[in-house]
């Protein structure tokens, strides 16, 4: 058979893999399988482009050892809660692999015609914005550089003047490029410079909404990218990525009720938030042996975990309470809140680590149905999603924000280690109410404290 009816075939199979490995991902039973299928076809299509090419290989293993090491330490070395900021680097590697393939593409044959040289133009446009977006974004999230928003007169204009430019130059190099080595290096140049300035403005509290985005804009560069070295599977690939990160982007906007130009313009975080002025009550702390007297009589129990879980990392340890409580006879659920924590899915993975089963995780729609009769809500550093005011309160930031309406169950226990906010700089009222207890301290030595107490009991 004719090896370039083979490479295609092959290269079907592998977008077949990449479909499902994606479907597969919708679910946390099935995520893992989902993540190998998909590595299996990019493995696939890895080896028959290589194949197809009579390549020398000697760089090219160099390269593979080198990012497979690279890969490999990146995993092992990263904590969970760091997973956003991988990410990050992985679409600014994405973005800047789309660059570098529109520009060689460019060096060795300059002279190409005008659909190749449009679509070197946009892989290395989108290609820089994704590489110096996603290396900022990374910088905030790490706090490398300030999370705050940096903002100054003019930035949209700033912004669009380069646009214009951008636009210009791509008009000019594509009509001629052989003559215009010059403009295609202010392309290089201001591409860079945009995923900088589109960026900056932003709050890294927004940041997992912007790498979202800009994992997007990475399968659109690769995408692009495709069309320029003329790779079906790329372009296919690239799409793939570009759809699925703008629904997720489009997901987690919805969850947090803010719309993507809010996120992107909005300078959210750059102001002092309100710090819940004018909220009534006392605080009351509880110490786990009293937590646990009420936890040993409750029939139904709910956990609520957010970020501070994560921080802790108490998954472990609520997983085996959860057990004591069932073997006391309670009906233990796992609430989960689309945008608790810091990346979607967050709870979801750090509670499939735990090996909590995923029958007794019900989403917040569903378990904000019958909450009334949950006898106590365990909140495991969780603080905006399950903050009241979001519900009535339209001078907060997070008004509009659905969440789990834990303050409606008999006797909600708080864990977190101080009256600090949480992402959003807001107070919660739900510290204040009757039937709140705070149980101060880290989340897993509370918990561990809970745990101990049904032990000796
Ligand atoms: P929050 O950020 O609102 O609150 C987390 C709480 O955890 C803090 O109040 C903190 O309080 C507590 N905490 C931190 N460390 C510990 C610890 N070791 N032990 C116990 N508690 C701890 O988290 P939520 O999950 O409720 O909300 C997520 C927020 O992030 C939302 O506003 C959402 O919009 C936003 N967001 C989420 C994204 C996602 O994809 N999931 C993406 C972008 C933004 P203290 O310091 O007192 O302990």
């Amino acid at each position: 058979m004719n090896p370039k009816i083979i490479i295609n075939i092959i290269y079907i199979v592998s977008v077949v893999l990449f479909a499902t490995g994606l479907k597969m991902l919708s679910s946390p039973a099935s995520a893992r399988k989902g993540n190998l299928v998909s590595a299996m076809g990019m493995f696939l299509t890895v080896a028959a482009t290589l194949f197809s090419k009579g390549l020398t290989f000697q760089w090219i293993i160099t390269g593979v050892a080198a990012g497979a090491l690279l890969g490999i330490a990146a995993a092992r070395l990263v904590s969970m809660t760091a997973m956003p900021e991988m990410v990050a680097l992985l679409n600014g590697s994405g973005g800047i692999a789309s660059l570098f393939v529109g520009w060689a593409v460019y060096h060795f044959s300059p002279d190409s015609d005008t659909f190749t040289t449009t679509t070197i133009f946009l892989s290395v446009l989108i290609g820089g914005v994704t590489f110096t977006g996603s290396i900022i974004a990374w910088g905030k999230l790490s706090e490398k550089i300030s999370g705050k928003p940096f903002l100054f007169t003019g930035q949209q204009i700033v912004n669009i003047v380069i646009l214009v430019a951008l636009l210009a130059c791509g008009i000019v190099f594509a009509i001629n490029p052989a003559a215009n080595y010059p403009v295609f290096i202010a392309i290089v140049g201001l591409s860079l410079a945009l995923g900088v300035l589109v960026v900056i403005p932003i709050g890294g509290g927004d940041m997992p909404v912007v790498i979202s985005l800009l994992n997007s804009y990475s399968g659109l560069a690769a995408c692009a990218a495709g069309f320029v070295i003329q790779n079906n599977v790329l372009i296919v690939a690239g799409s793939l990525v570009g759809a699925s990160g703008i629904i997720l982007t489009k997901i987690m906007c919805k969850a947090m009720n803010r719309s993507l130009a809010n996120v992107l313009f909005s300078g959210f975080g750059s102001a002092a938030q309100k710090q819940g002025e004018g909220i009534e009550g006392d605080i009351k702390p509880i110490t786990p042996q009293d937590a646990f007297f009420i936890l040993d009589a409750a029939s139904s129990v709910i956990f609520v975990p957010g970020y501070g879980m994560a921080v802790a990392q108490a998954q472990h340890v609520v997983r085996e309470l959860g057990e004591l409580l069932e073997e006391n006879g309670a009906e233990v659920k796992y609430a989960v809140h689309p945008v608790a924590g810091r990346m979607p899915g967050h709870m979801n993975v750090l509670l499939a680590e735990a090996n909590v089963s995923y029958d007794n995780l019900v989403d917040m729609d569903e378990i904000n149905l019958g909450i009334e009769n949950v006898d106590v809500a365990v909140v495991i550093g969780a603080n905006d999603v399950v903050n009241p005011a979001a519900r009535h309160d339209e001078s907060s930031p997070i008004y509009g924000m659905p969440i789990i309406n834990v303050d409606k169950a008999k006797t909600v226990f708080v864990l977190k280690r101080s009256m600090n906010p949480g992402f959003a700089g807001v107070q919660n009222e739900l510290f204040f109410f009757d039937n709140t207890r705070m149980l101060f301290g880290d989340a897993k030595e509370s918990i561990q404290g809970l745990i101990a107490e049904f032990k000796n009991s």
